[in-house]
């Protein structure tokens, strides 16, 4: 149990340091159709798609970033994409 969990923790880590996975690194895109491509190439640690539970935004000390909530299909570990929307012309 104890081995398994770790194995979880560090599936988790190499996840969270890739862009896109933590608001410290969101992932720069110039349209929101890049952004819709991004997220639907995401795949959780487990190699499992995602879906779609929820949008927002969140604030952080270089500006607003998107957050797209998702939740893996296979091992229902939540994770969130953070994108940077600075390039992108409204
Ligand atoms: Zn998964």
């Amino acid at each position: 149990m104890a081995a398994r969990s770790a194995r979880r923790s560090s599936r988790r880590r190499a996840a969270a340091s890739a862009p896109g996975r933590s608001a410290d690194r969101p992932l720069r895109i110039r349209s929101f159709r890049e952004l819709d491509e991004v997220a639907s190439k995401a795949r959780c640690g487990c190699g499992g798609s995602l879906h779609l539970l929820g949008e927002g935004s969140r604030s952080t000390p270089t500006g607003s970033v998107r957050v797209l909530r998702c939740e893996c299909e296979h091992c229902e570990e939540e994770v969130d994409l953070f994108f940077d929307l600075v390039e992108v012309r409204h």
